[in-house]
């Protein structure tokens, strides 16, 4: 049950109440890779689910459209001065309401319709907003793109900038979905001031990591730092968006009243609840053992055989190649699943396979760690998922492993949620 207990959703709603029960008791028993996914703390879970959800604020602190502001800009307020000092940024705006439309605000503050947009391929490992073609900011805007290197699994640089300083983009996105490596920064930064591109940071996937103090920031080097809250940050789900003094005009427009209306007050409290917690010693220390244990994980799958996409991680993430296992990602995702082991199937660089169903599996080493899981776990972990590789359509051997994962994920407290006793 939850713990508090959601006595009066129980009450009114019982099968609501069923529905988040089931999802909670199935986070609780299994291992849960998912690279973008987390627990949130029973705090963060309180502020999300507190009347500040009853609120209409469109505006900004001081400057908005409805009255009754009291409680509600200083929430803000407190929320943007916690990323400020956290992320070390001249700027931040709080209100985006998910990375995608995160995004979409730089689209809006520095580009026209049809203008040239830089960022990684998405089966490179980039995201669908830095300019894919499904997406309104590739049919909207002019994409190129940058991949990674065949031999390496690594951007090069040097083809970006090449790219960059032949198509001339105006807005240039770094950072991804599915980069186990470390961004580089400094070297994109000044790749785009030769370009006389704005650089955008993309920093959702490692946030945390860089809150933490385990990855390089991009402060002080991209104009514009955009980030979901939700993944390794430990927060909400919801967005933000930081930037040079210079720059926070244009973006506070494009968020509103470019983009949205009213901001989702009861999440901004949530986010800086959660900011409040990264700027502890203690998530610090978290950030290092969520790379720790991704380092060891990957280190127990390499000898177990595995190919990894730059044959290791640098941050939370990890890119199998399933190719030399003879399971393409889909129906290993799938057996995983059933095993008690949550990931996703994933397009690895130059896949042979169609998207809908290709050669990789995305793993990341954030929610288990949550739940206390350290770097002497990892093979018993790599143990799990090369067996049911092995033996993925052995439905017995997939039944007594999610057997095995839930009891030993039993002792291992979840935030916000215990088994009924
Ligand atoms: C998750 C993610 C996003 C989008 O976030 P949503 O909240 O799902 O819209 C954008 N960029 C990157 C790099 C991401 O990983």
């Amino acid at each position: 049950m939850h713990v508090p207990a959601l006595s009066h959703l129980h009450a009114a709603d019982p099968d609501v109440a069923a529905l988040v029960e089931g999802e909670a008791a199935r986070q609780h028993g299994k291992l849960r890779l998912i690279a973008s996914e987390n627990y949130v703390s029973p705090a963060v879970l309180e502020a999300t689910g507190s009347v500040l959800t009853n609120k209409y604020s469109e505006g900004y602190s001081g400057r908005r459209y409805y009255e009754g502001q009291q409680f509600v800009d200083p929430v803000e307020d407190l929320a943007a001065a916690r990323a400020r000092s956290l992320f070390g940024v001249e700027h931040a705006n709080v209100q985006p309401y998910s990375g995608s439309p995160a995004n979409l605000a730089a689209y809006l503050a520095f580009l026209e319709p049809g203008d040239t947009v830089m960022g990684m391929a998405l089966p490179m490992g980039g995201h669908l907003t830095h300019g894919w073609s499904v997406s309104a900011t590739g049919r909207w805007f002019t994409p190129v793109r940058y991949g990674v290197r065949a031999d390496t699994g690594r951007v090069d640089l040097d083809e970006v900038r090449d790219l960059a300083l032949r198509e001339r983009p105006r807005l240039i996105f770094c950072g991804g979905t599915a980069i186990p490596r470390t961004t580089d920064y400094p070297a994109f930064a000044e790749i785009a001031r030769e370009a006389g591109a704005v650089l955008v940071a993309d920093i959702a996937h490692v946030a945390g990591l860089i809150a933490g103090g385990a990855h390089p920031s991009p402060a002080g080097h991209a104009d514009v730092i955009t980030t979901t809250t939700h993944k390794t940050l430990r927060g909400p789900r919801g967005a933000m968006i930081m930037t040079t003094a210079e720059h926070a005009s244009a973006v506070d427009r494009a968020v509103f009243p470019g983009l949205q209306g009213g901001p989702h007050n009861h999440t901004t409290a949530a986010i800086a609840v959660a900011l409040k917690e990264a700027a502890a010693p203690e998530f610090a220390a978290y950030a290092h053992q969520v790379v720790a244990n991704a380092g060891a994980l990957a280190e127990a799958l390499l000898e177990r055989g595995f190919d990894l996409v730059s044959g290791g991680t640098d941050t939370h993430l990890i890119l199998i190649d399933l190719t030399n296992r003879g399971v393409a990602g889909k129906p290993a995702a799938k057996a995983l699943d059933a095993a008690g082991v949550e990931l996703n199937h994933n397009t690895v660089p130059f896949d042979t396979r169609k998207p809908f169903d290709p050669s990789g599996l995305r793993l990341g080493t954030a929610a288990i760690t949550t739940r206390g899981l350290t770097e002497s776990d990892m093979p018993r972990v790599a143990g799990w998922i090369d067996e049911v590789v092995k033996a993925h359509e052995d439905e017995a051997l997939l039944a007594r492993t999610a057997a095995e994962i839930g009891a030993f994920m039993a002792a291992r407290p979840m935030p916000g949620w215990a088994p009924t006793p």
